[in-house]
């Protein structure tokens, strides 16, 4: 255990990777009955498994961003809320903004977290409302490749987002980004389909 405590999560720069360091006060998901998820499904969620909750509004910027260069790699981190229900043995975890790494070094067929990008990220963090400073996963664009996560992606959910509440959000920006077949959310160490609800936020009343 390291002395240093920073945000949520600590970010080091070892050689020239990221690795995630926990400490004492490293975020862990909120206890929640989750009945309320279950009553948004369609179906009813599986044990041991993670569903992912995300506004409209929320994608759309999501999609917006990565669709601004649709022919390069490019993503960020996701930032937001979880929560665990111990005895559905569900995790929720709730998407409410995407962080895109300004400097990550996208090509067409690649994206790595570089220590600028990482740097870029933890720099936005404290600027946010407190239920958008937890990093619960990350994103990036796969233009023209299509939804999957491939071997240096399970990598990569590997070593830094292996909790169960830790997602990785996966959209082909060349797709109709109206059709859930644009996107697709992983969750934990497996980088397993992570059921998926969208759902429409009110706009307030004037
Ligand atoms: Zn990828």
């Amino acid at each position: 255990m390291e002395g240093e405590v920073a945000q949520n999560t600590k970010v080091e720069r070892i050689g020239l990777a990221a690795v995630w360091k926990e400490s004492d006060d490293v975020f862990r998901p909120t206890p929640a009955p989750l009945t309320l998820v279950e009553a948004l499904s369609r179906t009813r969620p599986k044990a041991d498994s993670t569903v992912v909750l995300v506004s409209e509004a929320v994608m759309a910027e999501i999609l917006f961003q990565l669709k601004s260069k649709a022919d390069v790699e490019m993503g960020g981190v996701l930032v937001g809320s979880a929560f665990v229900d111990s005895d559905l043995r569900l995790h929720a975890v709730v998407v409410r903004r995407g962080l895109l790494g300004d400097n990550s070094e996208g090509t067409p067929v690649s994206l790595k977290f570089t220590s600028d990008a990482w740097q870029s990220i933890n720099s936005k963090l404290p600027g946010l409302p407190e239920e958008e400073r937890n990093i619960v996963g990350w994103y990036h664009s796969h233009p023209g490749l299509g939804v999957f996560l491939s071997a240096r992606d399970r990598l990569t959910q590997r070593s830094f987002f292996a909790n169960p509440w830790q997602i990785a959000l996966v959209v082909d920006p060349n797709r109709d980004l109206a059709s859930s077949s644009a996107f697709g959310f992983f969750y934990g160490s497996e980088g397993l389909p992570a059921q998926t609800i969208v759902y429409r936020t009110e706009m307030p009343e004037e």
